[in-house]
């Protein structure tokens, strides 16, 4: 059980009015990962710069804060081996036009600025650290035991 780690992953407008939270939560627990942390909530606009930091000089930020605070998100908190990288695998790739069939952008999404969910990025060092800070207070996250971890881990 080498490599267990936490990464951040977050239900965007799009798919919260899609109705898609349920798809998104849904993949992520058949994976076998573990949830640690989930809310919903209007994301205040500072946050939302905070979050996309690294694109503030690019020509899309204005619209992405705009959209990322048009509607309720889900920021979640996803444990297990190699999560980041787990789950950037079952994401796809950012526009969904390149997005395999079977990753959850590749199954429902069409649009660039419209793909239904976030999660840290794995080449980005650290950024699922600073990402669950952003959002999450330490206590907004639990401790338990994944019941069926014997069967995850070898
Ligand atoms: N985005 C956009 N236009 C672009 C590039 C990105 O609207 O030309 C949006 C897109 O929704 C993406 C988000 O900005 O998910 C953040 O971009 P990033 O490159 O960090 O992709 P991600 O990590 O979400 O795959």
């Amino acid at each position: 059980m080498s490599d267990h780690e936490r990464t951040f992953v977050m239900v965007k407008p799009d798919a919260f009015a899609r109705g898609l939270v349920g798809e998104v939560v849904s993949r992520l627990e058949d994976r076998g990962l573990k949830l640690v942390g989930i809310k919903v909530l209007n994301m205040p606009e500072e946050r939302a710069k905070e979050h996309y930091a690294e694109h503030e000089d690019k020509p899309f930020f204005d619209d992405l804060i705009d959209f990322i605070t048009s509607g309720p998100v889900v920021p979640m908190v996803w444990e297990g081996q190699d999560a980041t990288r787990q789950v950037r695998q079952m994401i796809g790739e950012t526009d969904p036009l390149e997005a395999a069939p079977g990753t959850i952008r590749g199954d429902y999404a069409l649009d660039l600025g419209r793909n239904v969910v976030h999660a840290a990025d794995h080449e980005d060092e650290g950024a699922n650290e600073r990402e669950i800070e952003i959002h999450f207070d330490e206590d907004e996250l639990i401790d338990y035991d994944q019941h069926d971890a014997e069967w995850l881990y070898e």
